[in-house]
């Protein structure tokens, strides 16, 4: 991150780092470079912005690139063409036939995917454990464990790790610490000085913010660790578009305002369903009797977007009350303005049947969006019946 741009404000480098208006043209949003190859002045006559063709680097990539790395306080980012590039990037960087990952209990589903069905076929085993128990953690630790692969909040059940302490832990143990902070995205939580290695997100969700893009991107402050992720992105061609770049940049700029206003709404919610007679079970950090609450409070800003939620009645009451929703989207994903739900079990989670990171099936999932709340609360209701 430039000098200047680590002393602005959150709201000023989602919108100024790496924005700078374009020097030929005054054009004050950056362009869509929308260009394979680049104009070499002789052969090995790279020009001064550096860019040679568009697998390696990009200029609309390089500025999303930049806003990252601000907005996460970090040295360097990566941006990718989803998240789960990023996560096989990271973890293949990090590990080597033999090694061993820590990953949560209740880990987003495709992550557990890569790990169990993909990496497995590589050698690399992996445990899983509640993030939340540092006790647990420590124990799991074995002399090869290379990453201890950490979501807060969690997907879709909402725990809290204790980022710091997990910290101290992989530290202690020779490995990384690698944080992915899509649920709280960097303008409620900064994983990096909590002291995480590495910062993960799928932009295809908060920081995208319009569910018309799918990408990701990986954070780190550490030179080594960056040039590493940056050999095996463009080895493998991991990238972003540049007009799939343009679009999280234009989204990132909004990020706190959709923030607060998702936070807002999510705490209206909360208050509503807590104690319903459908309901058995409101998951939120926020609420002060959830067991990550304090933890939550020292490491975040405000507690986010996400709700999940446990239907009286078990797995055909769920479903049913996912049918009967009108505002609140029946689809995948999270995070953009507009409210989802979704059946966890069955859909994003699907691939974690029959093990032991399987979600319970009367649970569904909520992105509460940015709509007006009492609109919100009043679609659940009637859903709820
Ligand atoms: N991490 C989390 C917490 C997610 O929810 C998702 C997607 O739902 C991913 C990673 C993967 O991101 P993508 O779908 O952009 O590949």
């Amino acid at each position: 991150m430039p000098d200047e741009s680590s002393r602005w404000g959150f709201e000023t480098r989602a919108i100024h780092a790496g924005q700078q208006p374009d020097s030929r043209t005054g054009s004050v949003i950056v362009p869509i470079y929308a260009t394979s190859t680049f104009l070499q002045d002789g052969v090995g006559g790279v020009r001064d912005g550096g860019h040679e063709y568009s697998r390696t680097t990009n200029p609309t990539r390089s500025a999303l690139e930049e806003a990252l790395a601000a907005l996460e306080g970090g040295r360097h980012a990566l941006a990718f063409a989803s998240g789960m590039a990023a996560s096989d990037v990271a973890l293949r960087t990090l590990t080597r036939p033999g090694d061993h990952v820590i990953l949560g209990s209740d880990a987003y589903g495709g992550t557990f995917r890569l790990l169990d069905k993909v990496l497995a076929h590589w050698g690399v085993g992996y445990t899983s454990v509640n993030l939340s128990d540092v006790d647990s953690v420590k124990a799991a630790v074995r002399p090869n464990t290379k990453v201890i692969w950490c979501e807060s909040p969690t997907n879709p059940l909402l725990g809290i790790a204790d980022i710091a302490a997990l910290a101290g832990v992989a530290a202690g143990a020779g490995a990384r610490l690698v944080v992915d902070n899509t649920f709280a995205t960097p303008y409620l939580q900064s994983p990096l000085g909590l002291g995480a290695d590495v910062v993960l997100h799928s932009t295809t969700k908060y920081l995208g913010g319009h569910s018309d893009v799918v990408g990701g991107a990986l954070i780190t402050s550490d030179d080594e660790l960056r040039e590493q992720f940056f050999f095996l992105r463009n080895a493998v061609g991991a990238v972003p578009s540049p007009f799939d770049s343009w679009l999280v940049l234009r989204g990132a700029k909004t990020l706190a305002l959709r923030m607060e206003r998702h936070s807002d709404n999510a705490e209206r919610i909360v208050e509503a369903l807590t104690g319903h007679p459908k309901i058995t079970k409101v998951y939120y950090p926020g609420l002060p009797d959830h067991p990550g609450h304090e933890i939550a409070a020292k490491q975040m800003r405000r507690f986010g977007g996400m709700v999940s939620i446990a239907v009286a009645g078990g797995e055909q009451a769920a479903l049913d009350v996912a049918a009967r929703t009108k505002l609140f989207f029946l689809a995948e994903s999270l995070g953009g303005v507009e409210s989802l739900i979704e059946h966890p079990g069955k859909m994003t989670h699907a691939s974690t049947t029959g093990s032991p990171l399987q979600v319970p099936g009367d649970v569904l999932r909520l992105s509460v969006g940015i709509e007006d709340g009492a609109d919100l609360v009043a679609d659940l209701l009637q859903a709820l019946g």
